[in-house]
């Protein structure tokens, strides 16, 4: 093969382990971008609970506040008992007693309903929180793998261009060049395809008889009319045409 070309094959090998982990490197942000989401969406989730319940422990002891301010007024009102002079105090009195009973058994009621929302909301918070954790745990272990390969990504890409800049400097100009913008335009990081059995393993066109015959000789650089890359022989190729020797 063509000394220029079995370069351009070396410096392909390169790019194309470029290529590769450069396309996994450029996952690996929006992938941690997603996994912080999750945690945050965990952690607002556990927040809100929080909240409701200490919500609801102001109004218990908003109430517990009241409740006592009504059972002293109870006491005050019955010590004052003795004081009564006529039948119409007396039954005003017991209205009155009566009365602030009735509101002291309706405020327990309610914050006797209020403790019981109180203890459900834990509930729930305890059995969320349990299991968010582990789930968080998950998620910021998986953040720090996704870092740590970031970083072997990017120590492990800053080789292979030096790699490539060595190569490169190897390579003829014109044929570096010519080698250079062809991978530029490629969508798949490959500027060299393979051409077997008369096919341009890149494209899968079929290549003119006359095209193919030079690709199997590799004395030139020849590159398919369809994808644009520079054709070497396959490793099943048929034998060149002006070769006797058939397999
Ligand atoms: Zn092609």
């Amino acid at each position: 093969m063509l000394e220029e070309l079995k370069k351009l094959v070396n410096l392909q090998a390169v790019d194309s382990e470029i290529f590769k982990l450069e396309e996994e490197l450029d996952t690996l942000p929006d992938s941690n971008d997603a996994l912080e989401e999750q945690i945050e969406e965990k952690e607002n989730k556990i927040k809100e609970l929080k909240n409701a319940i200490d919500i609801q422990m102001e109004e218990k002891e908003k109430r517990a506040g009241i409740y006592k301010k009504h059972e002293d007024q109870l006491k005050t009102i019955t010590g004052k008992q003795s004081a009564i002079r006529n039948k119409e105090e007396y039954n005003a009195l017991l209205r009155e007693i009566d009365n602030i009973k009735r509101f002291l058994r309706d405020l327990n009621d309610e914050i006797t309903e209020i403790s019981k929302e109180i203890e459900a909301k834990t509930e729930e918070l305890n059995i969320t929180e349990e299991q968010f954790t582990g789930e968080i745990e998950g998620f910021k272990k998986q953040i720090a793998a996704n870092t740590k390969r970031m970083d072997e990504l990017d120590k492990t890409i800053d080789k292979l261009y030096d790699e490539r800049e060595k190569l490169s400097k190897n390579i003829r100009p014109a044929v570096y060049n010519k080698y250079q913008r062809i991978l530029n335009n490629s969508t798949n990081g490959k500027a060299i395809a393979m051409a077997e059995h008369r096919v341009c393993l890149g494209c899968n066109m079929t290549l003119p008889p006359e095209l193919y015959n030079m690709v199997l000789r590799a004395v030139r650089i020849e590159v398919c009319p369809n994808c644009q890359c520079i054709l070497i022989p396959g490793e099943n190729h048929s034998k060149p045409a002006s070769d006797k020797d058939e397999n």
